[in-house]
């Protein structure tokens, strides 16, 4: 289990995220809504020690997070998939790929793990030897979350997976990341897109200028009248 507990970090000046807690248990998907600047991405790149907390707590699993390395947290097995994918650009998808399982000290499952990600996405291994950097945007997203699989994690942050992507291919991708679920995966999602997220997560939090407004069961925020006329355009 995550558990954040009144939670602060700032940017000198500028307090991003200003007292939240959130819980996400085992198997679950929970969402983070929000508008531009609330505050998402600073809580997810808190919780993987790229960014310092200024107070509160982070603990996975029983592990103090905030004074956990970032690539240790890797090996308690948390996957960053970032804003923006971040796919190594000039590096084929495979290579791509194959960095997502540095972390692990037995690399022995490589090719089973490479053949696991063409499953989930068939996509990527007609594509295998083509540099990322030439993909796609939905390809990049593939990549990324690939990249992310290969390190066998329980626990997958996702960082508005759907940017930028046609409603086909966002479909594609949150179809997968229901799939992620099913097979035992916990995810939680950071999203702009508030009707998709809420439609295929457990619960969900809404993120305000560094402030939980609003949280619950994400189908009841669905229908919630100040969700929809803040996030769903109703
Ligand atoms: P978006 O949906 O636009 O990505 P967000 O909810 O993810 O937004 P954050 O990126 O976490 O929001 O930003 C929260 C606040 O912190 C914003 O006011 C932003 O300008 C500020 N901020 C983020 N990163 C930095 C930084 N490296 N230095 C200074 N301020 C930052």
């Amino acid at each position: 289990m995550l558990e954040i507990k009144d939670l602060c970090v700032s940017y000198g000046a500028i307090d991003a995220v200003k007292g939240i807690s959130l819980k996400v248990n085992d198997g679950e998907i929970v969402s983070l809504i929000g508008a531009n600047g609330a505050g998402k991405t600073t809580t997810l790149h808190t919780i993987t020690g790229l960014v310092p907390a200024k107070s509160g707590s982070i603990t996975y699993d029983g592990h103090d997070l905030l004074k956990t390395h970032a690539n240790k947290i890797v090996t308690l097995g948390m996957a960053h998939v970032p804003e923006g994918r971040h796919v190594f650009t000039r590096m084929s998808v495979q290579e791509n790929l194959e960095m997502g399982a540095f972390s692990l000290k037995d690399q022995s499952s490589l090719g089973k793990d490479l053949e696991m990600v063409f499953d989930y996405f068939p996509r990527l291994k007609e594509r295998r030897r083509q540099l990322a950097g030439t993909l796609s945007g939905g390809e990049q997203q593939m990549v990324a979350m690939g990249r992310a699989l290969m390190s066998h994690p329980k626990t997958i942050l996702m960082d508005e997976p759907s940017m930028g992507l046609s409603p086909l291919l966002v479909k594609e991708i949150f179809d997968i990341i229901v799939t992620l679920r099913k097979r035992g995966i916990t995810v939680l999602l950071v999203e702009q897109n508030a009707k998709m997220a809420l439609s295929i997560a457990d619960r969900a939090y809404v993120l305000e200028t560094g402030k939980i407004t609003m949280e619950g069961k994400a189908s009841d925020l669905l229908h919630d009248e100040k969700v929809r006329k803040a996030y769903l355009g109703a």
